[in-house]
């Protein structure tokens, strides 16, 4: 491996450790000519998707821009670093089994939308802010509307699952009525 110091070929390796989710080992190496030493990382060679962009270029995938876009609408929230790396790996993992030899950089700020949104609301609509480039205070204005409305929803079925379940404990099966039509 070329020192980053002198430039010459020869080093050793002097440590090597598994990285923390086992999918990676780092090495220590130590340059024979300068004595400096540098680190390397072996990984498995994944083939992953081309990523197209919006103007029509390709790009190689790149893991950190989607953990910095999540980083940046995630500041000062409740998100830990770890779910936003699970984010990251989830779309990577994905990635990884679609047959597809190129993504739209569409599909993938979509998919990052997705999970911001069970994450954190604030999140979501700052990411989608700047993903989206809302061209008006009205395209925002519907987005925020239609995520007060899904949340709204959810919380609605959530109580009135609740209440049913309450329902079903406080009362008694009926007896009399509808034998007939009940299968028991
Ligand atoms: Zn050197």
């Amino acid at each position: 491996m070329k020192c980053p110091s002198c430039g010459a070929i020869d080093d050793r390796v002097i440590d090597s450790r598994l990285g923390k989710d086992s999918t990676v080992i780092r090495r220590r190496r130590q340059c024979l000519s300068c004595k400096k030493r540098f680190t390397t990382y072996e990984r498995i060679e994944e083939i992953l998707p081309y990523v197209i962009k919006k103007d029509g270029r390709r790009e190689a995938f790149d893991r950190t821009k989607i953990v910095e876009g999540m980083r940046r609408a995630c500041q000062k929230r409740s998100v830990s670093v770890d779910k936003i790396e699970a984010v990251a790996d989830s779309i990577e993992h994905e990635l990884l089994e679609m047959p597809e030899k190129e993504i739209s950089v569409t599909h993938i700020g979509e998919r990052v939308m997705k999970a911001l949104q069970q994450l954190d609301d604030v999140a979501y609509v700052r990411f989608a802010s700047v993903y989206r480039s809302f061209r008006d205070i009205q395209e925002f204005m519907d987005e925020l509307k239609e995520l007060y409305d899904t949340r709204k929803a959810r919380e609605q079925r959530r109580s009135e699952d609740e209440s049913l379940k309450e329902n079903e404990e406080s009362q008694d099966p009926p007896r009399s009525r509808n034998v007939h039509d009940s299968c028991s």
